[in-house]
């Protein structure tokens, strides 16, 4: 049976990609070798890594005061990297708590400052989006999760700080188009909308480092890996080729505004079958803080709860089941996730509500 797979991260790639990827895999580019068994000095590999950074930058359409690298550890080591970066101990940050992920963030960047969390939702277990926050003056930046991927929230607004933001996008990175000059840093781990997992993308405006006194180890300084060009020590070769296949797509595709539109059509096509449907409610209480990428839903009862799980399965309808904190279900939409898969999970609802209503 066709698969459609809904999963929350590691998720979705396009076909095409994992296909090329199995080749490199196989023989790269006919030069007789795997990607898997090269250096990660090979003029091979440096051109897949340099076409992998170019495609960043034409993408999000970057100046050079930016960096781009690709490093380990996922997002939640940059939880914590950020920080240890941008903020001394006697400078403050600000945090919004919008989900658990940044709440993680939080906890990591007290280790490094102060921290003021200026906003948060989680008394209300994260359904909304918390607004009307004042960033406070000495505020060396502000910390925010574009996209909840645990509680199906986004923001589809950006703040007007004089800060500059520092976000963790790693499950809307190259979703949409967004507004470059109001970011410092940008982090995403690849396994969301990207690639495998095991690379992480960070964007950082230069200006911004080496302001802080402690001294940092090498590999966790991010001037070290951009005067290395991400290789100071050996990178996540696979994963940073998969990136590169998925980039070339992104562009090959339209870039990031057909990403969006085609995004904000399967969203909508989901959306309005959910508010029409009487078995289901979705969890996020202000619909203007609905996720694009991560629509989280449950069913009125624990037995249509039940029977729509064994329902969606029975179709192919992969990995929809919600994160603990949430429960219920999670239809998790990244830019290689057809329209059909869309289509099909709301003909699967449709179906189950003139069945059981
Ligand atoms: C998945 C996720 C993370 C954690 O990423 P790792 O790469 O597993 O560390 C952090 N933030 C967000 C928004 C995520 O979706």
């Amino acid at each position: 049976m066709k698969k459609h797979n809904f999963s929350p991260g590691p998720a979705i790639l396009p076909a095409s990609v994992i296909k090329e990827a199995a080749q490199g895999v196989l023989d790269l580019d006919g030069i007789g070798l795997s990607v898997l068994e090269i250096s990660h000095r090979s003029k091979q590999f440096i051109a897949i890594y340099d076409e992998a950074v170019a495609l960043v930058k034409e993408i999000l359409n970057l100046g050079d005061e930016y960096s781009v690298l690709f490093l380990s550890g996922g997002a939640s080591t940059q939880f914590f990297m950020a920080p240890m970066n941008l903020l001394n101990e006697d400078e403050t940050a600000a945090y919004v708590d919008s989900g658990t992920w940044a709440n993680k963030a939080i906890k990591e960047a007290k280790l490094f400052g102060k921290v003021e969390v200026v906003g948060s939702s989680k008394a209300d277990n994260y359904t909304y989006i918390p607004r009307d926050w004042q960033v406070p003056a000495e505020a060396k930046y502000l910390h925010l999760t574009s996209n909840n991927t645990v509680f199906g929230t986004q923001y589809h607004w950006w703040p007007e700080v004089s800060q500059p933001i520092v976000c963790d996008m790693s499950s809307d990175m190259f979703s949409r188009p967004i507004p470059m000059e109001k970011f410092g840093l940008i982090y995403a781990g690849a396994q969301k909308n990207m690639g495998p997992a095991g690379t992480t993308l960070v964007i950082v405006r230069k200006d911004l480092l080496g302001k802080v006194r402690r001294p940092l180890p090498s590999m966790l300084d991010y001037r070290i890996h951009e005067d290395n060009g991400s290789m100071y020590n050996t990178p996540p070769v696979f994963p940073i080729y998969v990136c590169m296949l998925t980039l070339r797509w992104i562009k090959a595709n339209g870039g990031l505004g057909a990403m969006d539109q085609a995004n904000q059509a399967k969203a909508e096509l989901f959306y309005n079958e959910l508010d029409a449907n009487p078995l289901f409610n979705g969890t996020v209480t202000n619909k203007a803080d609905r996720s694009l990428m991560n629509p989280t839903f449950v069913a009125i009862n624990e037995e249509l709860d039940k029977a729509f799980d064994a329902a969606a399965k029975a179709q192919g309808l992969d990995n929809l089941r919600g994160h603990r904190m949430v429960g219920g279900f999670r239809a998790s939409m990244y830019n290689a996730l057809p329209m059909e898969s869309v289509q099909l999970l709301v003909d699967v609802m449709k179906e189950f509500a003139q069945k059981h209503g």
